[in-house]
């Protein structure tokens, strides 16, 4: 799969994508991370990518010209599977379902929105999704685009050593789109906190119980929206 990223900042990225199972999931060649710096679509002596909002307001947006012409660059054509995603604090709430949707594409193109955010021709008319990480303001779209590839990255066929670890945990398709159960690891006794007796027993299906059922009870107490609760 191919990522394509398009920013003001293009080193914003070396440090989110030079680590870990992202990295090596780039070394290795199953995903390309494509960085494109906005401004080499610009064509005035500044280099401009925003300007004042109609109607008056604080703050600039990025201003719909560089975009277009930048999309339209580096994805000439766009079909069932390959995508755009104008990140904002608007769209629709990045889920692990809509990672798995993304993760079956070929080409995946995001746009990070910088300052007081981006001409909604954007979001009208060329982003085929416009997508939030979550209910809060960010100062620029790039953190929430190394998130969104994170998640996406570690989806894709060969990139995590065994392919059930991303349906087993939170969230996944044998989970039940639950929370993941709790995990212990060595001492079984640390400051007097003991491990759950059944872990330590090796009866594999009383242990698979306790998981179902552990993970359950975690979701209850702390996400109970995602079991049709409130939260
Ligand atoms: N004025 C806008 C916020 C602009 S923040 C509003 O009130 O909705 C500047 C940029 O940061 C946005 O264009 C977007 O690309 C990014 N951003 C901010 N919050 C985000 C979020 N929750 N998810 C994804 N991107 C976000």
């Amino acid at each position: 799969m191919r990522f394509h990223i398009v920013t003001i900042f293009p080193d914003f990225f070396t440090g989110p994508f030079g680590y870990g199972v992202v990295s090596r999931a780039q070394a290795a060649g199953l995903l390309e991370i494509h960085i494109h710096d906005l401004r080499n679509w610009t064509y005035d002596r500044h280099r401009t990518v925003d300007d004042r909002p109609f109607g008056g307001g604080e703050g600039m947006l990025l201003k719909p010209e560089p975009l277009f012409e930048a999309v339209e660059a580096i994805l000439p054509e766009r079909t069932a599977r390959k995508k755009t995603v104008l990140l904002s604090a608007q769209g629709a709430r990045f889920t692990q379902p809509m990672a798995r949707e993304f993760a079956q594409l070929e080409d995946l193109l995001l746009i990070c929105g910088r300052y007081e955010g981006v001409d909604e021709r954007v979001a009208e008319h060329l982003a085929d999704y416009e997508v939030s990480i979550g209910d809060f303001v960010l100062s620029g779209g790039e953190l929430a685009a190394a998130m969104l590839v994170d998640a996406v990255a570690r989806l894709l066929p060969g990139v995590l050593g065994d392919e059930r670890s991303s349906r087993n945990e939170s969230f996944g398709e044998d989970n039940e789109g639950i929370l993941d159960c709790p995990q212990y690891t060595r001492p079984a006794e640390f400051r007097g906190w003991k491990v759950p007796e059944v872990l330590l027993g090796g009866n594999h299906e009383e242990i698979k119980r306790w998981r179902r059922a552990a993970s359950r009870e975690k979701t209850q107490r702390l996400r109970p929206d995602l079991t049709g609760g409130r939260n």
